[in-house]
């Protein structure tokens, strides 16, 4: 089970003056069960790039495949592979619009036919794994809340989805820092706890390497890297200079591998002291 590109190459405003390859003939597998960060400086193509994990942008020249379904053949097989993919965007909370914290949750798995008396287990649990409180929430109208709650009640609209695979853009763009050790935290929570595969673009190196397992670097439009943060990290630094990806200081990386029980490289200590 995974999603994979083969070749994937995406143009904006293809045959204009204004044309730009976006992606270079991407090749990629992601996993079931993975947690990949995707980091690079801005304009890399990250954005495009996860928007062809669930079919928003067709690629043009390429394909995509979803637990080995191409996913723009026509037909229902291809639209389910479709729907297995959840897209949160970046400020996912421009999307709010329903009158309840419940309703905007409601909406999605509703639109998919899901049972009602299911819905409500369904709004309960992805409100739990963001943290809210469902009696407390619940009712409230989504735009009287803080900037992180809201965006806590989108990425719940899209976990209600129940999707197999969670994409996040940049999901902890604009909050302050205690808003996205929280929304990193939920997310890190809901990985370990339903083992859900999860792609997290980013372009703060310090977010992804305390999470991810694995991580791809990307730099005008290709993939420079794609290991483990740790290797990357210890064994790519030039690489990742040449990206224009912010490398936070080692000391505090390290930190980060040690809480996550990995062992540090030698070399790294090394270049840290
Ligand atoms: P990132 O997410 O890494 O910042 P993007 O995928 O947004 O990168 O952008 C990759 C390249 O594609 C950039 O050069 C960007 O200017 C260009 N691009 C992105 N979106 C559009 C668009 N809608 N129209 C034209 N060019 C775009």
């Amino acid at each position: 089970m995974s999603i994979r590109l083969q070749d994937v190459t995406y143009i904006y405003m293809s045959k204009t003056p204004y044309e730009k390859a976006a992606i270079k003939k991407i090749n990629l597998e992601i996993k079931q069960g993975e947690f990949v960060g995707i980091i690079g400086h801005t304009g890399s193509g990250k954005s495009t790039l996860v928007q062809h994990l669930n079919g928003l942008l067709k690629p043009s020249s390429g394909m995509v495949h979803i637990d080995g379904q191409n996913i723009h053949e026509k037909g229902e097989t291809a639209r389910n592979a479709k729907r297995s993919v959840g897209m949160v965007f970046q400020y996912p909370e421009h999307q709010l619009f329903e009158e309840s914290v419940y309703e905007d949750i409601a909406f999605g798995p509703r639109n998919l036919g899901v049972k009602e008396e299911e819905i409500e287990t369904r709004v309960k649990k992805a409100l739990d794994f963001v943290g809210l409180d469902f009696e407390k929430f619940a009712k409230r109208t989504p735009f009287q809340l803080s900037g992180g709650q809201m965006r806590r009640v989108a990425i719940a609209g899209v976990v209600a989805l129940d999707p197999k695979y969670l994409v996040l853009d940049e999901p902890s763009a604009g909050l302050d820092p205690r808003g996205r050790d929280e929304i990193f935290g939920q997310i890190m929570n809901l990985h370990q706890a339903t083992g859900i595969t999860v792609v997290l673009v980013s372009h703060n190196m310090e977010d992804v390497a305390r999470m991810a397992n694995r991580l791809i670097v990307m730099n005008k439009g290709e993939i420079l890297l794609d290991g483990k943060p740790k290797d990357i990290f210890c064994n790519h630094q030039a690489q990742l200079k040449e990206a224009g990806v912010d490398v936070p200081p080692l000391t505090l990386l390290m930190n980060q591998f040690k809480q996550r029980g990995l062992e540090i490289d030698s070399a790294v200590i090394d270049i840290a002291t």
